[in-house]
C-alpha cells in the first residue's frame, strides 16, 4: 500500500526467537491497522540481539504468519518463498532491519553517551552483581545494582582493565527526580526515577541490551509511535530517559492491555494454542484470526464483531483501545471462523480442501462441501464432513445400522423406495421428497419410518445434509446403488 503520510511510522519489532504468539500477532495487527487508517509506513524490524535464542528459523516462521495474515510491511526484510532475503536486501531506507546489522549505531550512541557523562564501562561479573542485588533485598531496598563502577577514576578503570576484566557500559539513571510521558492508551505516567537501575546498555560482547537497541533504532527509523503490549511499560522510563540523555524527542507510546487466558492469567501454553502458526493447521481462516485479534483490547462503540480488514482500518483509533485485559476466548474465535467460512464462496473452500481429495471431481467436491457447509467451523473439518458423499466406500456406523436398519420392515421399505427413486423422471429434492412421502403415506407408516432407514443406507451414518439433496447430490444410480449396497451387507451379515 501506498505510504502517503510520511508522519506516521510504526514499527512491529519482534525478537526471532519461536513462533509468532497470538499476543505478539495482535501487536503487529495494530500497529499495522494503525499506519493504514493514517496511511503511514508499517515498519517491521527484527530483534535479534539475543545471541542464543535467536535463529534464522524463527525469522523465517514470523514472517510467515505475517504474510499468511495479510499484514504486510512497507519497510523490513523481504520474504519470498517461505524464506527471509539477506539482511541488504531489505526494504525501505532506514535499514538494516535486523538489529545484528546495526552494531555500528549502537557503538556510536554508547559512544556519545560516555562522552557527555551518561553512561559508564562497568567491570562488574555478572556473580558481583547477583550479590548486591541480594544484598540490597536483605535490607529491603530495591535490588538495583550499586553503582560500583559509577564513580571509578581513570586510574580505577585502568586497573580493571589490568585484572582482565570485561566491560559492559551502564547508563546512569538519574537518582532523583521523575519520568513522565502520556501513554494514548494510559493517560499520563509516572515513575520515579530512584526505582530504576544503572541498567547495562552494551554487554561485554558490544552487543546492545533490548532497552538501549530499541531506543537507537526507533529514533534512528524515525518511528512516530510506538505501539506495543503493556508488558513492556516499565521499560518505557528507562527509554525515556536514554532519549533524553541522547537528546532526541522520544516517540509517542500506546501500551496496549494484555491477553489474558480464561482462567485470568496471562496467555500462555496451558491454555491452548498460542501460536498464529498452530490455528493455521488447526484450519482457521486468516482474516478470521485477524478478525478475532482486533477485538482484544479494541472495540467501535457499538460493538461491531465482524470487520473486513478495510473496515477495521477505517474505524481502528488508539483512543478506543482498552486498558483492561483482554480475554482469549477460544469458543468465540471458532465461531468467527465459522462465520468466515460460511462466508467464503464454496470453489474457494473445494481449493482449499482440494489436497485431502486429489482425484475428486471439482463439481462433486464443490457440491459436496455446498451440502455441508453450514457446519464448517474448522477448514480442517472439511474431509470429514464430506468424505462419505465423495467415496462409496464410506463406513456404516454400527450403532446406526442396528438401530435403524436392522429393524423388522425395513427391507420391505428400501426395496419400495429403490423402486419409486428409480421410476422418478426429475430426480430433484422436491421429487425425492414427494417419493419418500408417498411411500410412507402408501404403506401406512410415519415419513420418519421412510427417512431414517434411507439416510443410513445411503450414507451409513444418522446424521448429515438434508436427505432429499443428499440423495439428489449423490443421484440416481449412486443412490440405488448405495441402497442395494447396504441390503446385501446386511443379508450377508457384514454390517
Ligand atoms: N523485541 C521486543 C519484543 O519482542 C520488542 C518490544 C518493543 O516493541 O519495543 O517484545
Amino acid at each position: 500500500m501506498a505510504v502517503k503520510n510520511p508522519s506516521v511510522r510504526v514499527r512491529f519489532a519482534p525478537s526471532p526467537t519461536g513462533y509468532l504468539h497470538i499476543g505478539g500477532a495482535r501487536t503487529a495487527l495494530f500497529n499495522w491497522l494503525f499506519a493504514r487508517h493514517h496511511q503511514g509506513a508499517f515498519i517491521l524490524r527484527i530483534e535479534d540481539t539475543d545471541e542464543v535464542r535467536s535463529t534464522a528459523e524463527s525469522v523465517n516462521g514470523i514472517l510467515e504468519s505475517m504474510r499468511w495474515l495479510g499484514l504486510d510491511w512497507d519497510e523490513g526484510p523481504v520474504y519470498a518463498d517461505g524464506v527471509a532475503g539477506l539482511p541488504e536486501q531489505s526494504l525501505g531506507n532506514k535499514g538494516p532491519y535486523y538489529q545484528m546489522q546495526r552494531l555500528k549505531f549502537y557503538q556510536d550512541a554508547c559512544s556519545r553517551l560516555l562522552a557527555q557523562d551518561h553512561a559508564y564501562p562497568c567491570y562488574c561479573t555478572p556473580d558481583e552483581v547477583d550479590k548486591m542485588r541480594k544484598i540490597a533485598e536483605l535490607s529491603k531496598r530495591p535490588p538495583k545494582y550499586d553503582g560500583a563502577c559509577r564513580g571509578l577514576t581513570d586510574d580505577q578503570r585502568k586497573k580493571k582493565e589490568a585484572e582482565g576484566r570485561k566491560k559492559s557500559v551502564r547508563f546512569k539513571t538519574p537518582q532523583e527526580g521523575d519520568t513522565d510521558f502520556t501513554d494514548l492508551v494510559r493517560g499520563a505516567l509516572h515513575f520515579e526515577n530512584n526505582l530504576l537501575e544503572d541498567f547495562v546498555i552494551l554487554k561485554t560482547s558490544g552487543v546492545p541490551t533490548y532497552n538501549f537497541a530499541c531506543v537507537v533504532d526507533d529514533h534512528g527509523m524515525d518511528i512516530s509511535h510506538v505501539i506495543r503490549g503493556e508488558d513492556h511499560l516499565s521499560n518505557t522510563p528507562r527509554q525515556v530517559l536514554v532519549y533524553r540523555a541522547l537528546g532526541w524527542e522520544p516517540p509517542q507510546f500506546a501500551h496496549l492491555a494484555m491477553i489474558h487466558g480464561s482462567d485470568g492469567g496471562r496467555l500462555s501454553k496451558r491454555h491452548g494454542a498460542t501460536s498464529v502458526r498452530e490455528y493455521k493447521e488447526a484450519g482457521y481462516l486468516p482474516a478470521a484470526l485477524l478478525n478475532y485479534l482486533a477485538l482484544l483490547g479494541w472495540g467501535t462503540e457499538d460493538s461491531q464483531q465482524v470487520f473486513t480488514p478495510k473496515d477495521m482500518i477505517e474505524k481502528f483509533a488508539l483512543e478506543r483501545c482498552t486498558k483492561s485485559a483482554a480475554a482469549f476466548d477460544p469458543a468465540k474465535l471458532l465461531w468467527m471462523n465459522g462465520e468466515y467460512v460460511r462466508k467464503t464462496p464454496v470453489p474457494d473452500l473445494a481449493k482449499i480442501a482440494r489436497t485431502a481429495f486429489a482425484s475428486a471431481d471439482s463439481k462433486a467436491l464443490e457440491g459436496a462441501i455446498a451440502l455441508e457447509r453450514e457446519k464448517i467451523k474448522l477448514l480442517t473439518d472439511i474431509p470429514k464432513l464430506v468424505d462419505f458423499l465423495i467415496s462409496d466406500e464410506y463406513e456404516y456406523r454400527q450403532e446406526a445400522v442396528d438401530k435403524v436398519l436392522r429393524v423388522a420392515g425395513v427391507g420391505d421399505i428400501l426395496s419400495d423406495m429403490e423402486k419409486r427413486l428409480d421410476s422418478l423422471t426429475s430426480f430433484d429434492s422436491a421429487g425425492i421428497e414427494a417419493a419418500i412421502k408417498a411411500c410412507a403415506k402408501d404403506r401406512g407408516v410415519k415419513n420418519a419410518a421412510v427417512i431414517h432407514p434411507l439416510r443410513v443406507a445411503v450414507s451409513g451414518r444418522t446424521e448429515g445434509p438434508s436427505l432429499y439433496h443428499m440423495i439428489e447430490y449423490l443421484g440416481k444410480a449412486r443412490s440405488l446403488q448405495r441402497m442395494k449396497k447396504a441390503q446385501s451387507l446386511l443379508a450377508a451379515g457384514k454390517i
